[in-house]
């Protein structure tokens, strides 16, 4: 084709050397037939690359030494070569260029292929936070407490030796101030060991009853194994009106733990000692997991211990600027997290503060 072109387009004069022009103008048609069927074997990227080198290389292409010869042709025919080489060249990059976009569109094809949305599949659910399970029992008992009319206090987690020992009736030499229990800062103050200053605070504020309040934060101590950590949470009640007794606090027991846990729970008072109370109870209320009979969270006994109550101190009370022949109260306090375990079935306390997503997924309330 590319001859018979060449050769129509061609007007060299004469015939003689009619022999070498049409010996090279079918070297180039051989050349344009070699390319067409090279051209329809490329299935790929690759294969593409190597007809190009083959073609247009700079070094081994099959069209670079075709001008060099042009001396070899006799000068008659020369004008007909170099259209005939243009020509094939020209051939040549169309072809490539045919394949280069019938590649792209395959390969676009397929990216689409594999980006199709299966509009069959089942959704993918977004990923949804949760409360941890500590902010969602003190929301609870935020929640049963507003019912029971109290209202909460709040505190600074660093506190002096004032309020945290001394106005809770701590002697100096109380163990708990040991250095072993306390954590202590720079200017002579320390963590807060307990959530207790924030009542000392709230009853030398106020000074006169009633109050009725609950406080809960995070409270330290310099411990830490499988069933303690360095940082954990407390909550704590306290009520202070005239007349108010012992059966008041059992009875406020009843009605906070029959909600935190459930309205069978029975509540059991033991006789204790803490420096801020008097008379003192450790607390007991019947197991949640096997409500009474007996299981391992309980240590088969059908009890948690989990409250440390009592009659406020008459010295706390005056301490704070409150006069004890008049007023009387209650205070009990207990551990959110060890609230939250029984809650959730969680084994060892850090797991409540390693921010495992896979621990927050299932407490999702
Ligand atoms: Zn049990």
């Amino acid at each position: 084709m590319s001859s018979e072109q060449a050769g129509a387009s061609g007007d060299a004069p004469g015939e003689t050397a009619g022999g070498a022009s049409n010996d090279t103008l079918n070297q180039l048609a051989a050349l344009a037939d070699a390319f067409a069927a090279e051209a329809a074997e490329v299935a790929d990227r690759p294969g593409w690359e190597s007809l190009r080198l083959a073609w247009l290389g700079k070094k081994q292409g099959k069209l670079r030494g075709l001008m060099g010869r042009m001396k070899e042709i006799p000068p008659q025919d020369r004008r007909a070569f170099g259209q005939g080489v243009n020509e094939l060249k020209g051939r040549v990059e169309a072809g490539l260029e045919a394949i280069d976009q019938r590649l792209t569109q395959g390969e676009r094809q397929a990216d689409q292929d594999a980006s199709r949305i299966d509009v069959t599949l089942p959704g993918r659910p977004p990923q949804l936070g949760s409360l941890h399970p500590v902010t969602q029992v003190i929301r609870l008992i935020e929640e049963i407490f507003a019912e029971l009319g109290y209202s909460v206090a709040d505190g600074p987690e660093i506190e002096d030796d004032r309020h945290n020992f001394e106005l809770l009736n701590f002697p100096p030499e109380h163990p708990a101030r040991d250095t072993q229990d306390t954590l202590f800062v720079d200017g002579g103050l320390l963590l807060r060991t307990h959530t207790s200053p924030m009542q000392i605070r709230t009853m030398l504020a106020r000074q006169a009853p009633p109050i009725r309040i609950i406080c809960h934060g995070r409270v330290y101590r310099n411990d830490n194994d499988l069933r303690h950590s360095p940082m954990f949470h407390q909550v704590e009640c306290l009520a202070i009106d005239e007349g108010i007794s012992l059966g008041d606090l059992k009875g406020t027991l009843e009605a906070f733990c029959q909600r935190l846990f459930s309205p069978e729970t029975k509540v059991r008072l033991r006789p204790s000692f803490f420096p801020f109370t008097e008379p003192s109870a450790e607390v007991d209320v019947t197991c949640s997991a096997c409500r009474g009979k007996g299981c391992a969270t309980c240590s088969n006994t059908g009890w948690m211990e989990i409250l440390g109550s009592g009659m406020v101190d008459p010295r706390v009370l005056r301490a704070c600027g409150i006069d004890p022949a008049r007023y009387s109260g209650f205070a009990f306090g207990l551990g959110l997290d060890r609230v939250a375990m029984i809650r959730y079935g969680i084994p060892n306390i850090r797991m409540l503060f390693d921010g495992d997503e896979r621990l927050l997924r299932q407490v999702r309330s």
